[in-house]
């Protein structure tokens, strides 16, 4: 192993069972993980109910341990985590980089981001509010280097005060999930090439909280022949349960790693698949284009 600190994780939203899309990020962090001798942690990203159906979590679980994709620890459920979320939150309000703005979106709809407003003081001070992260405070611009698409610069004012906690009390993502890499010690985010450019917000919320920074690796997309990200709403191909179909589509996906698997591989094991994969992860075949088509042979559910 290169490296026994290394930590990684997944960390579904439960909004619905997990696609082809879902399975090739999974699949991308669990091989970096593993290939450098590190842990692999699952983490259910809970945070927003309405948007959760019941079991869907239950069943992204199933379809890990189908795929072999086995985990290390107990899993991090985020509806448990509110309590720290508060602490963190509190912790910025104190800085002086979060505060509360109930301005709607319809009032601020010509702009292309939330211009500010509340920074110094709510519109109204008799309607719920929101938390916002103060974008133009702290360091600026943010730089980092992805670990597939190199050099990334962003000025996090451009993105605008992102929202920390909603008006209806729930937690946004950005928070959370920067609260929690922290509390899992997560050393390396390996996610979709979609959240890359989230990445400021948290490398903003980092450095106010003091937590360490992870290192990051954007996987391709996979879309559909149209150039559409795989979701619900365009039926995406569901991910199979019989043998066969398992089988096939983790070596399809080995191949959207673009880690060229031996053709012989694909009627085998997961098991099988995945001991090849780790041995032969390379990072150097994975190239840095911001999309993948979903094999022909996966059509729409
Ligand atoms: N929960 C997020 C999603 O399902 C992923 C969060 C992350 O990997 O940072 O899209």
């Amino acid at each position: 192993p290169r490296s026994s600190r290394y930590r990684g994780r997944f960390a579904p939203t439960p909004s619905g069972p997990l696609h082809f899309g879902s399975l090739v990020a999974a699949l991308g962090s669990y091989l970096d993980a593993r290939a450098a001798g590190g842990q692999w942690l699952v983490r259910i990203e809970d945070i927003d109910p309405p948007r959760c159906p019941q079991g869907a979590a239950s069943t992204i679980l199933r379809q890990l341990e189908t795929f072999g994709l086995e985990w290390d620890e107990a899993i991090m459920w985020q509806h448990t985590r509110g309590d720290a979320y508060q602490q963190a939150l509190d912790q910025l309000i104190q800085l002086g980089l979060a505060y509360p703005c109930n301005c709607s979106r319809k009032q601020w709809q010509a702009f292309e981001i939330y211009p500010g407003w509340c920074r110094e003081g709510v519109c109204d001070a008799n309607k719920p509010v929101a938390w916002r992260l103060r974008s133009d405070l702290g360091k600026r611009p943010t730089c980092w280097q992805d670990r597939l698409f190199g050099e990334q610069r962003f000025d996090p004012a451009e993105l605008g005060d992102v929202v920390l906690k909603r008006k209806d009390g729930l937690w946004a993502y950005q928070l959370a999930v920067v609260v929690d890499d922290a509390e899992q010690q997560i050393t390396d985010v390996v996610r979709g090439l979609d959240l890359l450019d989230n990445t400021p917000w948290q490398h903003q919320l980092q450095s106010a909280l003091q937590l360490p920074q992870p290192r990051y690796l954007h996987l391709p997309l996979i879309v559909t022949t149209e150039g559409q990200k795989l979701s619900k709403q365009n039926l995406a191909p569901a991910l199979s349960e019989n043998e066969q179909g398992v089988r096939r589509q983790l070596f399809q996906a080995l191949e959207a790693l673009d880690q060229a698997p031996p053709q012989a591989l694909a009627t085998e094991s997961p098991a099988t698949q995945l001991h090849w994969a780790i041995a032969n992860w390379s990072l150097q075949r994975l190239r840095p284009t911001a999309h993948r088509q979903t094999p022909a042979s996966m059509p729409p559910s």
